[in-house]
């Protein structure tokens, strides 16, 4: 069987240090907001090339209580409109509401699924505060010209990095364009932590300050809490783990991007529509995703070949019953492609002989 994505073996390349990282912060006898996160805290900060970086507890959290320091700091009002992907993941609607922000969905670009200029405009209304681009599947969003937006419009951006780690546009990274982005370290991201982890960029201190107090009961001083804050902080222990993965970082993204050119050169199959890409720097490949019309014939066939695939993501989320509310809602272009969206391996441990096989059995797909 070819998995989707082994993480056994993938965390495996850097098992010593790995648990030399474990036993530092085992024997430490300090678990909590220590010197692993503030040392990760600022490696990320400078990987993204922004002042700051906050850790938090997972990557909803990361989005949530930037939106929530925005209104604590005046610059957005409950109920306010958040423009968002409708073809995202989930979480990054789930933020939006959890933070008491109305969130307006947007249909995808065509050929990126990422937001366009031109969709954006079709949503704003008066009450539009923040435009939340979502980095999907690791390809970073047309940022310049939704920044330019932004500023002409006096709305603010927060942009989901969960995918996109390391992703740039002319050397700027994901999490350095926007006025502040949400990063996760879910064990399965580009970055992923042994458990839960995320963290906010930002360049604007006291929005960084805002969310550190946060993430900590709201509290600038210990028992002294200025803010009804949360406890979503980010372990030492996965700190301590992130400090090591960073490193591997880039490397990984290039072993990415051999994998996924390869898939792009060599994969060719009418039936199957490739993703779309201008520029090698834009996709960190976090996901592979192939649309086909056949999708779920596709999947049984390429499983009866032993190849693992995962669907992102098979129902919108305006057909959840989470958001029944927005059920009467529209969007023909996610609505496909949550019909026709498969994701095919892509794992930095895929050997050669592997990404063949995968591709010699999607190029004998015929039904
Ligand atoms: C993973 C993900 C999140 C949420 O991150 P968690 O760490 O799982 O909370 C948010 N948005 C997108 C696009 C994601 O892929």
């Amino acid at each position: 069987m070819i998995d989707f994505l082994n993480l056994q073996k993938s965390n495996a390349r850097y098992n010593n240090e790995l648990i030399k990282a474990a036993v530092r912060v085992i024997e430490s006898g300090w678990y909590i907001s220590g010197t692993e996160l503030n040392a990760f805290e600022e490696s990320f900060a400078k990987y993204c090339n922004v002042k700051h970086a906050i850790g938090v507890a997972n990557g909803l959290d990361a989005l949530t209580l930037t939106l929530k320091a925005w209104q604590e700091l005046g610059k957005v009002k409950r109920n306010d409109e958040v423009l968002v992907p409708a073809n995202t993941y989930i979480a990054s609607i789930l933020a939006i509401s959890e933070a008491g922000l109305k969130p307006v969905l947007v249909e995808p670009d065509e050929s990126s699924y990422n937001l366009s200029i031109e969709n954006i405009k079709s949503q704003i209304t008066a009450n539009t505060r923040v435009i939340l681009p979502v980095h999907l599947y690791g390809l970073i969003s047309p940022m310049d010209e939704i920044m330019n937006f932004a500023r002409d419009n006096n709305l603010l951006v927060l942009e989901d990095s969960a995918q996109a780690h390391g992703a740039s546009i002319n050397g700027r990274k994901a999490g350095s364009w926007g006025d502040a982005a949400g990063f996760s370290f879910y064990p399965g991201k580009n970055l992923g932590a042994l458990g839960d982890a995320g963290a906010i960029t930002t360049n604007d201190t006291e929005l960084a300050d805002t969310v550190s107090y946060l993430r900590n009961y709201g509290s600038k001083v210990k028992y002294k809490h200025d803010f009804k804050g949360v406890n979503s902080r980010l372990d030492e222990i996965q700190a301590a783990f992130l400090n090591v993965k960073l490193n591997y970082l880039d490397e990984d993204i290039r072993i990415r991007r051999n994998i996924a050119n390869r898939y792009l050169k060599e994969i060719k199959n009418e039936l199957i529509i490739l993703p779309t890409i201008t520029c090698e720097e834009h996709h960190v490949w976090h996901l592979f995703v192939i649309r086909t019309k056949n999708r779920d014939a596709l999947q049984r066939y390429l499983t009866d070949n032993d190849i693992q695939t995962v669907i992102h993501y098979p129902t919108p989320p305006h057909r959840q019953l989470a958001y029944k509310e927005l059920k009467e809602l529209s969007f023909p272009l996610s609505e496909e492609l949550h019909r026709e969206v498969i994701s095919i391996p892509m794992d930095p441990t895929l050997t050669e002989e592997q990404v063949s096989y995968v591709i010699d059995v999607l190029n004998k797909f015929d039904c």
